[in-house]
């Protein structure tokens, strides 16, 4: 299978501090397979990078930076439909759980004054690839073929 995970999980330092995520058991079960790292949030604003929060506007979610309130979504979606337009033969996509740009169902979604709604939101770049119908799945819930 063809599947596109977070560059985190595979161990890149990509993490807003340049930490990873690297996830042995997981990569144990995806040995067979051709995995295809992404990191939207590496590509558009580097590493280490400001932590970012999905806020609820009246505009839709946004991703605003928690340094300067910018709103960060259109790099991140630019990514991503550049991304699944160069890979639209996808089978698969994992990420990483909890973060607002690669989240599946885990993302958290605050307000404007910064209370929490959800915690089982998708972040962006999934956003895109559910919009082309690809699976998708958190890195903590996939248990294998
Ligand atoms: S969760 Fe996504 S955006 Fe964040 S470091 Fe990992 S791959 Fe990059």
């Amino acid at each position: 299978m063809k599947i596109a995970i977070s560059a985190c999980l595979l161990g890149t330092p990509c993490r807003y501090d340049a930490a990873n995520n690297k996830n042995e058991i997981l990569l144990k079960k995806l040995q067979e397979h051709q995995l295809i790292p992404f990191c939207p949030e590496d590509f558009a604003f580097g590493t280490p990078r400001p932590t970012m929060d999905l806020v609820r506007t009246n505009l839709g979610d946004k991703a605003l930076s928690n340094e300067t309130g910018e709103d960060l979504s259109p790099p991140v979606i630019s990514y991503a439909q550049t991304f699944f337009d160069a890979h639209s033969d996808i089978d698969l996509v994992i990420g990483k759980d909890r973060s607002p740009s690669c989240g599946v169902c885990s993302a958290r979604v605050y307000n404007e004054e910064k209370n929490l709604l959800s915690s089982t939101q998708t972040g962006l770049m999934i956003r895109e690839a559910k919009k082309r119908n690809i699976d998708c799945i958190d890195a903590e819930k996939f248990e294998g073929f």
